[in-house]
């Protein structure tokens, strides 16, 4: 299909200094928890997302401090000494391959440094405690530590032009920053020449500026992540039309471009940077960034979630924005700029704004996507986004029972593998699961993208058959036909209060009450939720259980919200949710009880007690009705009934019975039972498709070569094409 023309103006190129833009994609440097300890993961991540047409791919920040450390949260890229040239080297060619520039983002952690790995304090404008790591301290920087850390950027900068960088760019935004804590007059209260005025303040980014400009030369475009408005209202911020635009004419002849964003000066502000779609809507940010865009006649890059072509054309033509820049739409989606290319615009696996991948890199762990299972395996398991290659038992014929997430995703992955004859059939009416009702939560209809896109996905699959109304029993199975049977189930939310902390039910609870109801009694069959005191029994601690309790609030219900947890939905605190929810919350007047077991249920009254006081009095609480968000329950009794008669199995010639998805294990994000369904397609043709093929660790082992990592992979699955990186000279 050709590209709609008014796609046009994103593909014209545009020069940054010394470098050409193919077009207009900018994927904007983000985490993903691989860094300098898995250099072959971070640099096929990469790799992924230039092959997708993005002009420019970014490191995450690497640090230039051998002594910064984000040890708690995330590994990071690091270019502090020469050995990490090899790693940046690695990406940098890869990205060069398939015609992206590669930007290297250096960033100084200032007083945000956790320490934890290098023992080692951060160093910051003004001796303080962090406001956002407030176990961490940082001494105040004296002029001699001011012109080590210049140093440092300039070495930094000279191994990023080494290694073959197009774009060194200075980090002052998104959780950290040493150059925006010392313009920031709530982080510097120096009386020397680098505190004060604003002028004084801006000193050390500039002197960063000047030394990294001139050490580079022409061999690199320049540029600096700059939080152009901190979201704090006041001067001890950066707001846009005052210091963010004064900075930008001070700084405007030592960049290239600029890269803008807003609200993330702070590990806890970041979240005001990477908004999530229950509170912020696609180019949340453009009113700050549009502020400043007669302050320069650079180009300007900023972002916003983007995943409409219309809306990002509008804003390259209109010139509120030079380039599109995007971390979570090229996550979700790495061909995103091709597919606009090729008006394939149907195919755009648009992200959801549910910061689940954001959430794996702050819990220490490495990047995964809601939206695209094969985010982070490009490298370990050599799986491609878009390429599949035909299986071995490409003759035989699936049977997948259940159209949920997982469902779905196992249809396609086995549809573009090019099995004969797949066969989706689904128990309800529509296709989608849970996923058919969760859309219809406050503030979550862009999750409906999960379900939306996989439609779109099954009906373009010739090999692909989807029938909707048909709840299948054992016999309905094996007659069939099909010789591979996946059981994608799905699950259902306990009906008598069974939850992981008392892991029991909770006595008198039994959803078959008129007044004690599940999620999906209230979501699906529209069973009424009596009188006026409601009370939310929440064990998940995700989005289903504050969601609800929303949702009851804003119908005028007086809710209250008991959790075992220390407090309410305990995973928005790594999504970025909680920042917005728990004001919220309070802003609909629902009360929490955090801490608390309901350890029985009488008559319209709860009883309960402090989790972790079991001599405590009882709490009562009386209530017109309660709702039960306390665990799901994986629906496996097709999956048992089969497996367990091999005999009718065998007469029935089926040679493959699997599960996958939450009717195998129902975990809190529905990302896992996507990849658990992916990755069973992908291995359908192994010796044991129920047991994940090896992946290439990386992580040292004690006595392996670089080739022993990579034997671990049998090199005939590699559908990416993945070489021995690991092997350099
Ligand atoms: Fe978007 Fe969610 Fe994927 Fe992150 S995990 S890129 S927010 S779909």
């Amino acid at each position: 299909m050709p590209r709609d023309p008014r796609h046009d103006v994103l593909f014209e190129p545009l020069r940054i200094g010394p470098k050409l833009m193919r077009n207009r994609f900018y994927q904007a440097p983000h985490c993903v928890g691989f860094g300098a300890e898995r250099p072959g993961a971070e640099a096929y991540l990469r790799a992924m997302k230039a092959e997708g047409g993005w002009a420019v791919v970014n490191t995450e920040a690497a640090l230039v401090s051998p002594e910064d450390d984000y040890g708690g949260f995330t590994t990071q890229t690091r270019v502090s000494d020469d050995r990490q040239i090899a790693n940046l080297e690695l990406y940098v060619e890869r990205a060069h391959e398939h015609g992206a520039l590669a930007g290297i983002q250096l960033l100084a952690m200032g007083r945000d440094a956790t320490g934890m790995s290098t023992r080692e304090p951060g160093g910051g404008a003004t001796r303080a405690v962090s406001d956002s790591l407030w176990w961490a301290a940082a001494y105040e920087m004296d002029r001699d530590d001011i012109r080590e850390l210049e140093d440092l950027y300039v070495a930094a900068a000279l191994r990023a032009r080494r290694a073959g960088a197009d774009i060194v760019n200075i980090a002052g935004a998104e959780g950290a920053g040493l150059p925006l804590q010392f313009l920031m007059a709530r982080h510097n209260r120096r009386t020397d020449e680098y505190g004060g005025s604003f002028g004084n303040r801006a000193r050390l980014w500039l002197e960063v500026l000047e030394r990294v400009r001139e050490a580079v030369g022409d061999e690199c475009a320049v540029t600096t992540r700059l939080c152009v408005d901190t979201l704090h209202g006041t001067a001890e911020g950066i707001r846009a039309e005052e210091e963010g635009a004064a900075f930008i004419e001070l700084a405007d002849h030592l960049v290239d471009f600029w890269d803008l964003q807003v609200g993330g000066e702070t590990l806890d502000r970041w979240v005001r940077d990477a908004g999530t779609s229950r509170f912020y809507p696609e180019d949340f940010q453009g009113r700050w960034v549009r502020a400043v865009r007669s302050c320069t006649d650079k180009p300007i890059v900023g972002v916003g979630r983007f995943t409409n072509p219309d809306t990002m054309a509008e804003l390259v033509r209109t010139r509120k924005l030079d380039m599109i820049g995007a971390a979570r739409p090229s996550i979700a989606d790495p061909f995103l700029p091709k597919k606009i290319d090729e008006g394939r615009l149907g195919d755009i696996r648009e992200c959801i704004g549910c910061n689940v991948c954001i959430s794996r890199v702050n819990a220490g762990a490495h990047i995964i996507c809601t939206q695209n299972p094969t985010l982070g395996e490009e490298y370990r398991r050599g799986w491609h986004p878009e390429r599949f290659s035909t299986a071995r038992n490409a003759e035989a014929s699936v049977l997948v029972v259940g159209g949920g997430p997982a469902g779905m995703e196992c249809a396609i992955t086995l549809g573009k593998r090019g099995m004969a004859g797949v066969h989706l059939v689904e128990a309800d009416a529509e296709l989608g699961g849970h996923f058919h009702w969760v859309p219809r939560l406050p503030g979550l209809a862009e999750w409906g993208r999960v379900v939306d896109w996989r439609k779109n996905q099954l009906a373009a699959l010739d090999n692909v058959s989807v029938v909707t109304g048909t709840r299948l029993n054992v016999a309905d199975v094996l007659d069939y036909g099909a010789d591979i049977i996946v059981c994608a189930t799905g699950s259902h939310w306990a009906t008598d209060g069974l939850n992981g902390p008392s892991q029991s039910p909770v006595p008198g609870a039994d959803a078959a009450l008129p007044w004690i109801l599940t999620p999906e009694q209230i979501m699906v069959d529209d069973k009424p939720v009596p009188g006026e005191r409601v009370v939310v029994y929440d064990c998940e601690s995700y989005f289903v259980g504050v969601s609800l309790a929303e949702r009851l609030a804003r119908s005028g219900h007086q809710v209250t919200l008991i959790t075992p947890m220390p407090g309410p939905a305990m995973y928005l605190g790594l999504t970025g949710e909680a920042i917005e929810m728990m004001p919220l919350l309070a802003e609909l007047g629902v009360e929490i009880v955090p801490a608390h077991l309901i350890t029985e249920v009488g008559d319209r009254v709860l009883y309960g007690r402090p989790r972790h006081d079991p001599g405590a009095s009882p709490a009562v609480w009386e209530t017109d009705a309660l709702v039960l968000t306390t665990q799901r329950i994986a629906d496996n009794g097709l999956y048992r009934a089969l497996k367990a008669d091999r005999g009718a199995l065998r007469a029935a010639e089926i040679s493959g019975l699997y599960q996958a998805g939450d009717g195998r294990a129902p975990r809190q994000q529905v990302a896992d039972a996507i990849f658990d369904a992916h990755r069973l397609a992908r291995e359908i043709d192994t010796a044991d498709p129920r047991r994940p093929l090896p992946y290439v660790p990386e992580e040292r082992l004690l006595g392996m070569t670089a080739k022993d990592y990579d034997a671990i992979v049998d090199p005939s699955r590699d559908d990416v094409g993945r070489s021995t990186v690991l092997e350099r000279p």
